[in-house]
């Protein structure tokens, strides 16, 4: 594996691959990897033959300087990892060779960055203008034939996919499914920052959206009776969630009922002083069918792109 901090070195790098016509599958991070980066990176290292990793912890998409500075960091350990992962070329750049001095131009996706996390008593649109951006950045330094990104971040990776299909982006993106620690926990860098108390309440945000689930899943349409078990999973376990919500998990917009349709539940709370999110994708039947089985296990395969895959259980 080689270790290259600028652009340049970087295209260098990619350039006989390239004339080759070798594909080139690309993993954005921002680093202290777990196994759920690794699970992207194996699947890189599956589908193409040149896999590139990023690992930048981007300032745009942090809301203060605080979380930006505390954000964990270990990359010799993260060199090692990828480099048993197989990955080719790990790019990690400083700042600068990111953000030019008189850095003026951003890619903004508009309406579905304002809800969720994107909503502006929360993260707010600056956040997934920071991302949009940057990932915009790497396809444009990369060029890959394949990205792939986490349904852990469901709504980032609805967000790319919409700026990919909008302005033209000749990359495909592949979602991974979430990776979970063994109590259900989804896998996250900041996980390294909970007490063993709040590590043992974090996983009340899995436990809520599966009573979500059970709720949907045991034929029951009343959206809000199922957040409200979410909810009060989460209250018991001293969580006060920014948000529990329920949403088309096509385009994000606001929906009333469990319609047939696939459904994003996702979650974000702060646990102790770290914001942890998660989220999972279900599919009621809208009407019990004759056989009395109110839920198919094959449906959420079916689910949009963002929840292609399974999720691990
Ligand atoms: P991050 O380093 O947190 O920005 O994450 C880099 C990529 O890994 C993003 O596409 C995330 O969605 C993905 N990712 C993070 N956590 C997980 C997880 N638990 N399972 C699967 N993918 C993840």
């Amino acid at each position: 594996m080689k270790l290259v901090r600028t652009k340049r070195a970087l295209r260098d790098q990619l350039l006989p691959a390239r004339a080759a016509g070798r594909s080139v599958g690309l993993v954005p991070t921002m680093g202290y990897l777990h196994d759920g980066h690794l699970s992207l990176l194996r699947a890189a290292r599956d589908r193409c033959e040149l896999v590139v990793m990023t690992s930048f912890v981007n300032p745009a998409q942090f809301r203060s300087d605080e979380d930006l500075a505390s954000y964990p960091r270990d990359e010799e350990r993260d060199a090692g990892l990828a480099a048993t992962a197989g990955v080719d070329l790990l790019y990690a750049p400083p700042t600068s060779e990111v953000y030019a001095d008189g850095h003026a131009t951003s890619v903004i996706v508009d309406g579905i960055t304002e809800v969720l996390c994107g909503d502006p008593g929360r993260r707010g649109t600056e956040h997934f203008r920071g991302v949009t951006t940057v990932v915009a950045k790497l396809f444009n330094t990369v060029q890959p034939d394949v990205a792939f990104f986490g349904q852990k971040d469901a709504q980032q990776a609805i967000v790319i996919e919409r700026m990919v299909r909008d302005l033209d982006f000749p990359v495909e993106i592949v979602v991974m499914p979430t990776i979970r620690e063994q109590d259900g926990l989804a896998m996250s860098s900041r996980n390294s920052h909970l007490s063993p108390d709040e590590r043992r309440r974090a996983t009340a945000l899995n436990q809520a959206l599966e009573a979500v689930r059970e709720r949907a899943e045991g034929g029951g349409s009343d959206l809000r009776a199922a957040l409200a078990a979410g909810r009060s999973v989460l209250s018991r376990a001293g969580i006060e969630p920014e948000y529990l919500e329920a949403r088309d998990a096509t385009d994000l917009s606001p929906i009333e009922s469990f319609n047939g349709r696939a459904v994003l539940v996702a979650v974000a709370a702060p646990v102790g002083p770290t914001r942890l999110i998660d989220n999972l994708v279900i599919v009621p039947r809208p009407l019990a069918p004759a056989s009395g089985a109110s839920w198919q296990p094959s449906q959420r395969a079916a689910a949009q792109p963002a929840a292609r895959a399974k999720e691990r259980r």
